[in-house]
């Protein structure tokens, strides 16, 4: 029997550095800390942390944050 291609979906979160104003909402509010401060930007270190919840999206003062879900296929 031949196996095919597995896909896994796993979480993705980017930050628009030209938005974020350096608030730290996001690194206060994500319990899972994906977030860190890197040169007074959010930096998302962790997405592999994210579990979905979207509060930072919903609390970004400045809308910078976009945590998505993506398919990988190996
Ligand atoms: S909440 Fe938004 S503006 Fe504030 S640090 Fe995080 S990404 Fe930047
Ligand atoms: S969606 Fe939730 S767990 Fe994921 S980065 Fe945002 S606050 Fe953290």
């Amino acid at each position: 029997m031949e196996v095919g291609p597995s896909p896994t979906i796993l979480m993705e979160v980017y930050v628009d550095r030209i938005f974020c104003n350096g608030c730290g909402t996001c690194i206060d509010l994500c319990s899972m800390g994906v977030f860190q401060m890197v040169n007074h930007k959010a930096e998302p270190l962790r997405p592999h942390l994210c579990v979905a919840c979207f509060k930072c999206r919903e609390f970004c003062p400045t809308q910078a944050i976009t945590p998505r879900w993506i398919m990988r296929v190996s």
